[in-house]
């Protein structure tokens, strides 16, 4: 069973970002990067299914910049078979994504996709939905836990006050959530290793899909700033600014 995982790169979940000052968009320049958290457990899940002998071969994709060659060293460093960059330096949104791994999904034929529940730059939620409803096959978001059986796979999610189970037939599309495991780190002989791993590179033309934004984004802002607290003599004068001044209860 192959299975073909979507890595993005973003911004490092350490690092806080800061809006640039037209408001246009978040700075980036000179920001370190990172491979998204939710894909880094998708990797792990995905080495984890061939160590187990579930998968034979786990094949990594990203989409971006040429710089995103550095997140895939990364999957293959903890494990990954090979890689493929669509390489675009143009702005992707996740219609565009989900269509491009779409494309890639049809000539690779993959029985399993696992991506990130989100991408923790854009937080949009949208590209494993819309890339299993392009292809038609099941889905399931969330994923807490994943066990393949013969051919289904047996998903298990976090819903209100419970788990959800849930049988899709293969192939299928899961994404990931933070519950499902805890990633291993690389180590410097798989560093190594993994610089002479293939990596393939296409880009939109090739695979015949128009990237061209569908959403304009109008502005992005920064939260308003927390003003500083202030110290009450009793409980009395607490509910009293509840009531009067937050006017919360
Ligand atoms: P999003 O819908 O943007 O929140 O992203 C959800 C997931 O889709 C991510 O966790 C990735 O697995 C995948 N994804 C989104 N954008 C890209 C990209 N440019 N390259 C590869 N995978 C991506």
């Amino acid at each position: 069973m192959k299975v073909l995982v979507a890595v993005k790169r973003v911004v490092d979940h350490n690092v806080k970002v800061r809006v640039k000052s037209d408001g246009s968009g978040v700075d980036v320049a000179n920001v370190k990067m990172a491979m998204n958290p939710f894909d880094e457990i998708a990797v792990e899940e995905a080495v984890r299914l061939k160590e187990s002998g579930a998968a034979s071969e786990v094949v990594v994709v990203s989409c971006g910049a040429m710089a995103c060659q550095e997140t895939l060293r990364t999957a293959m460093a903890l494990g990954a078979d090979r890689a493929i960059l669509v390489h675009t330096d143009a702005e992707l949104q996740p219609l565009a994504v989900a269509k491009l791994l779409k494309a890639l999904a049809d000539w690779e034929q993959p029985r399993l996709i696992i991506t990130g529940k989100q991408a923790i730059d854009d937080d949009c939620n949208q590209t494993g939905q819309m890339l299993a409803a392009l292809l038609d096959w099941p889905q399931a978001t969330f994923a807490s836990r994943l066990v393949i059986e013969g051919d289904q796979a047996c998903v298990s999610r976090e819903v209100d006050g419970g788990l959800e189970t849930l049988a899709l037939a293969l192939p299928a599309l899961v994404t990931t959530d933070l519950r499902l495991n805890e990633p291993r780190y690389a180590t410097l002989p798989n560093i190594m290793k993994a610089k002479k791993r293939p990596l393939d590179i296409v880009t939109p033309v090739e695979l015949g899909v128009d990237v061209a934004p569908r959403l304009k984004v109008l502005g992005m802002a920064e939260p308003a700033g927390r003003g500083a607290g202030v110290m009450v003599p009793d409980v009395a004068t607490l509910l009293d600014k509840l009531r009067q001044e937050a006017q919360v209860i």
